[in-house]
């Protein structure tokens, strides 16, 4: 075997384990912060609230209005009101949501940022930025957005309901799923995908029946990490090419379009490049890498349909040509018709044939 490659790893401080959202006013102090602003979701208020006041004299205030697809006046409200309290760094606690506001901030502002991550999409750990304004998505990748801290608490996963659970998670595999056959991958990015697919493929099955169980939830918040940590560091194709255009396009939910698509697009790759993809089939079961990926889905009752979000078939001719448009470098030639085919296979919901 030749080996070539180049690895830039991140300078972002990782900290995970039971209780450690308890230290955030150590991170705020590491950071030589003194005034540091809460951020949510207004799902999420009450436990920034309850943050905040856990940080006393190191907390300015929350800003709870944190939503889907960072729109830019949300941020630039957020960034008002960070200014207006002097303060000198965020905490974002949630999703990708919140820390893609704590991002957009840090892109305009260079305000430093902790993130208590509470779902499995791995945007804490991503120099990327996603943003809307007039209804267009943009997205942009640039070292300013990387946090500085990211504190993963698996007993703040407790509470992630079961349907969201599974869907963040088939979210994460697919971070890792193609970052096995990316142009700029390397040994590194390589083990942290199969370690990551592992462990959610292990831990997911439990949280259908018990989602409070610890070790699950901490199994999967690892794999998340690891998953989100490949997709930070090496180049997406197909598959997000895609998901970035039904969300982007048709407002069709992430981590959901990200879990019907998976199965398709990683199937269509596999068949280009079958030797990078054992992993899949070793994780994931006998059978070709989409069908095992689309049967291991089903059977923890992941949606399986892009109907089932009210896209219309004509709305799959729109998204084919969309999509087929600059696309991301890919292992496989990508042509309309084929792209078409696999997104009428989605729709439906059908199992794919590779
Ligand atoms: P989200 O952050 O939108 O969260 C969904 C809902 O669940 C919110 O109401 C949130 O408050 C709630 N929630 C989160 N954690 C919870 C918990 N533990 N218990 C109960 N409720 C909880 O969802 P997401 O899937 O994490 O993030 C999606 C967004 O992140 C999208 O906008 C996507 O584009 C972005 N994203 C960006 C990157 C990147 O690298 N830039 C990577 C992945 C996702």
């Amino acid at each position: 075997m030749t080996l070539s490659f180049t690895y830039q790893g991140s300078a972002a401080r990782i900290v995970f384990g039971n209780g450690t959202s308890g230290d955030v006013g150590k991170w705020v102090e590491a950071l030589e912060c003194r005034r540091a602003l809460v951020l949510s979701t207004p799902h999420q208020a009450s436990d920034a609230q309850a943050m905040s006041k856990r940080l006393g004299n190191l907390s300015v205030g929350t800003f709870t209005e944190a939503t889907m697809h960072t729109p830019v006046d949300v941020t630039e409200r957020a960034v008002a009101r960070a200014a207006e309290l002097g303060a000198d760094c965020v905490v974002s606690l949630g999703g990708g949501s919140t820390t893609g506001l704590g991002k957009a901030m840090a892109y305009r502002t260079d305000i430093q940022q902790i993130v208590v991550a509470t779902t499995y999409a791995g945007s804490e750990v991503t120099p990327i930025l996603g943003q809307t304004e007039n209804g267009a998505k943009t997205t942009l990748r640039s070292p300013k957005v990387t946090p500085e801290v990211v504190i993963y608490d698996p007993q703040l996963t407790l509470g992630l309901p079961v349907g969201m659970s599974i869907t963040s998670g088939l979210n994460a595999i697919a971070h890792a799923a193609e970052g096995l056959y990316a142009p700029d991958r390397n040994p590194m990015t390589t083990m942290m995908s199969i370690d990551g697919m592992r462990a959610l493929k292990d831990a997911l099955p439990v949280l259908i029946d018990s989602p409070h169980d610890g070790a699950a939830r901490e199994k999967a918040l690892y794999g998340a990490w690891l998953c989100g940590t490949v997709l930070g560091q090496i180049s997406m194709s197909l598959h997000h090419k895609i998901c970035h255009t039904l969300g982007g396009s048709f407002d069709t939910p992430h981590a959901e379009t990200h879990s019907v698509m998976l199965p398709h697009t990683i199937g269509f790759n596999a068949s280009a490049v079958p030797d990078l993809m054992t992993p899949i089939s070793d994780i994931f079961g006998d059978a070709t890498p989409g069908q095992a990926l689309y049967d291991f889905a089903k059977s923890i009752g992941s949606p399986m349909a892009l109907s089932d979000f009210g896209l219309s078939e004509a709305d799959l001719d729109r998204a084919a040509d969309i999509a087929t448009k600059n696309p991301y470098s890919n292992p496989r030639t990508i042509d309309r018709t084929a792209i078409r085919a696999l997104l009428q296979d989605a729709w439906s919901g059908t199992r794919p044939p590779y």
